[in-house]
């Protein structure tokens, strides 16, 4: 148990991230409250969690008001796949703004600190490589990311004014892709797809040449980089990269997964959809200063977990 138990609202707690922040802060002896509307979560991820005193979890949509009282509050709540966001691509603007309004403002009614799960999609396609948090990004507001995009930059530019107007105690953190179990099998994105394609000796679906490169991190690393910015000091707000630098072109995670999975699986190639950013890596060198954190797991042993996963799904299916 840790010295002070702490209890901790996360929105989106059914979720790929969210249940596994839910299950570490749990082990860690806190009061875990996990709230989502099952848009894209699942009662599967936190089914291991429900007997436990110490964990909560109940329906709600986070563009509704909420009233509880917990010490910190993680905002994790918004479709994060290409497919899911861009389905009802108004309320996933109405998730990010409006949810981040409710949350700000139930952390300034009751004084807890709250952490924003931005995104390196505030970068949009970026024209500075790796990203630093000083970029400014490059997104285009008018195209299919954009109610992602654009929402999650009002959500940061929301939880900055709640900070300076009425000194909510805020913490962004800009998530880079991750992976690892959990994934939603159909979420559309691309470690979920190749896996899921690779195991059933389905084509492999390589959007554009594959030559857009992307870095990935392993989910265990991001649930310690946001622990970690949860507790730096009053002074330290971010926003800050959380993810690992090590990038790679798309076509070559289809090549490692098909060795990974022994799978006789073909690479097939699809049109590279509208805005997809064509690099990505985050730089973390703020990270390390002030969260003393780097990712831990290299690609292949987090593909191995991911894979091992994955058959246990599938298997479970059949
Ligand atoms: P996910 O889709 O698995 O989880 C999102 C969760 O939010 C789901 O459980 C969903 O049901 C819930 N949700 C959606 N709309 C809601 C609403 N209106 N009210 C309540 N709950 C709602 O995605 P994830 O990968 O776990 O992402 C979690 C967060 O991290 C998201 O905010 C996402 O933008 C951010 N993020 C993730 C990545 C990544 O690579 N996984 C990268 C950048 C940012
Ligand atoms: N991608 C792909 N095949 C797929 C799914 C995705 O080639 O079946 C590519 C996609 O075009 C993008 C990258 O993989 O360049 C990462 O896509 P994802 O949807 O996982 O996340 P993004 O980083 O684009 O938000």
């Amino acid at each position: 148990m840790p010295l002070t138990r702490k209890r901790i609202l996360i929105t989106g707690g059914a979720g790929f991230l969210g249940s596994h922040l839910c299950q570490r802060l749990l082990d860690e002896g806190n009061d875990i409250l996990c709230v989502d509307n099952y848009f894209t979560g699942r009662k599967d991820n936190i089914a291991q969690l429900l007997g436990h005193q110490n964990f909560e979890a109940f329906r709600h949509d986070v563009t509704f008001p909420l009233y509880v009282e917990v010490d910190e509050i993680y905002n994790l709540a918004c479709p994060a796949s290409p497919i899911h966001y861009q389905f009802d691509p108004v309320q996933t603007t109405k998730t990010s703004v409006i949810g981040a309004i409710n949350m700000l403002g139930l952390a300034k009614r009751i004084g807890a600190k709250i952490l924003q799960s931005s995104t390196s999609e505030v970068y949009g396609d970026p024209t500075v490589h790796p990203q630093t948090e000083a970029y400014r990004g490059n997104v285009n507001p008018l195209g299919p990311r954009a109610c992602y995009d654009e929402g999650k930059r009002c959500a940061e530019t929301l939880f900055f004014d709640y900070h300076r107007q009425h000194k909510v105690r805020i913490k962004v953190a800009r998530i880079f892709n991750t992976y690892g179990p959990r994934m939603h099998p159909n979420d559309g994105r691309v470690v979920s797809n190749f896996i899921v394609q690779a195991l059933k000796g389905e084509d492999i679906t390589l959007y554009g040449d594959g030559g857009q490169t992307r870095a990935f991190c392993y989910v265990d690393d991001l649930v310690d980089g946001l622990i970690r910015l949860m507790g730096t000091g009053a002074d330290f707000t971010g926003p800050i990269n959380i993810g690992n630098p090590h990038e790679i072109p798309v076509r070559e995670l289809a090549e490692r997964v098909i060795a990974l999975t022994n799978s006789p699986s073909k690479i097939v190639h699809r049109p590279l959809p509208q805005d997809d950013p064509m690099q990505r890596c985050p730089d973390i060198t703020l990270a390390r200063q002030v969260l003393g954190w780097e990712p831990t797991v290299p690609l292949d042993e987090g593909l191995r977990r991911t894979i091992a996963y994955f058959e246990g799904l599938l298997a479970g299916d059949a």
